[in-house]
């Protein structure tokens, strides 16, 4: 069964489709652009949270905490965040070991022209490799979640230590939509189920969030999450140009390709492995806020990703997360599963649907990750 209105297929496991012939994730984007219409009012609706913002922020160092990986999104929400709304943020970069070259180029460039200060947690690199490991050896998808995580808990940890109350990222529904769930389960218990079958060693130094941060950062400390970029209207070749003038910034091919490992998993393991291709859920989010017509994103999709340096590239990762050829062929070859055969948070949180949907009510969570785990 395929959607109407966009590319989810029935490569996306459980994938609903109504009578009108469309999908879960389409239905989704239409609740989301009720909540973030674009028009007249709604730059000055970022604005005057901006405003807010700066005024809690008066007697403080920074008004609030971005995340960057010195990708397209991050790189450009920084910059509305200094430069549109002149907020003072604090940059924040979580390093896994596999940063590309351009990546950290990127960031070094745009914090200093912009004068902004720069904290890099760098992951303890054995537990972070036994971690992501494990994910291989459980022969589920969302291998890169543990990159995803560590970023989630060091923007959380670093604003609680400098008492600051907002967390910005680059996501915006509009270029990226929905991971469908079965491709990528982002939770800190599912991290521990995994890694107790598969892992050695222990958790100690890992960046986890767990259920305990969750009400420590979100209900005891109050910290709140905004993305600017649903308030904006975002054009690619603007955003690119935008950065490549005013900050010597590079863009490295394709869209989160700007980590070696995110680009291995995206182009060659979830393909070769699982028939995912997470292309579909960009392009998919491109037609629905029509910035690209849906026969041109056919035709794109219908291309294999073109990696120059394949070999090396796959040698590479595996060599750094210390997997062999051989085990690797056993693990292309294993049972596909995914989070619903671990142990994980869901099974509890869907009963408190109704609590996480009152805290994105009050703008606590983003409406966007109601929407992934529970739609
Ligand atoms: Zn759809």
């Amino acid at each position: 069964m395929n959607c109407k209105f966009c590319l989810m297929d029935e490569t996306v496991g459980n994938l609903k489709i109504d009578s009108q012939g469309e999908c879960k994730y389409c239905k989704a984007h239409k609740e989301m652009e009720k909540e973030y219409q674009l028009g007249d009012n709604s730059f000055d609706r970022l604005k005057e949270i901006a405003s807010k913002i700066k005024k809690e922020g008066k007697h403080k160092k920074y008004d609030c905490i971005c995340g960057v990986s010195g990708g397209r999104d991050s790189s450009y929400a920084l910059y509305v965040t200094k430069k549109i709304l002149g907020l003072r943020p604090l940059a924040v970069h979580f390093d896994n070991g596999f940063n590309s070259e351009i990546s950290v180029s990127n960031i070094h460039s745009i914090c200093s022209k912009m004068n902004i200060d720069l904290e890099t947690k760098v992951a303890d690199w054995e537990t972070f490799k036994n971690v992501t490991r494990s994910f291989f050896f459980a022969s589920v998808p969302d291998v890169d979640i543990t990159t995803d995580i560590g970023i989630f808990k060091t923007m959380y940890e670093i604003a609680h230590r400098e008492k600051i109350n907002y967390v910005f990222n680059g996501h915006s529904f509009r270029t990226e939509g929905l991971d469908p769930l079965e491709w990528t389960y982002m939770d800190g218990l599912y991290i521990k189920s995994i890694f107790r079958k598969y892992g050695k060693g222990n958790l100690k130094k890992f960046d986890n969030f767990t259920i305990k941060d969750l009400i420590k950062y979100k209900f005891l400390r109050n910290i709140k999450t905004v993305l600017p970029l649903n308030f904006i209207e975002y054009d690619n070749d603007k955003v690119i140009s935008t950065l490549k003038e005013n900050f010597d910034w590079n863009y490295y091919g394709s869209h989160h390709h700007e980590s070696t490992f995110t680009k291995f998993c995206i182009s060659y393991y979830l393909p070769k492995k699982f028939n995912i291709d997470r292309r579909k859920t960009d392009l998919s989010a491109m037609i629905r806020s029509k910035k690209i017509k849906i026969e041109k994103a056919r035709e794109l999709i219908s291309k294999k990703v073109k990696i120059d340096d394949e070999e090396n590239l796959l040698d590479f990762v595996l060599n750094k997360l210390d997997i062999s050829k051989k085990e690797f062929d056993e693990i292309l070859k294993k049972e596909n599963k995914n989070f619903k055969n671990f142990f994980t948070y869901y099974d509890i949180l869907k009963y408190f649907k109704f609590i996480i949907h009152l805290m994105t009510k009050i703008k606590l969570l983003p409406k966007i990750l109601y929407l992934k785990y529970f739609s």
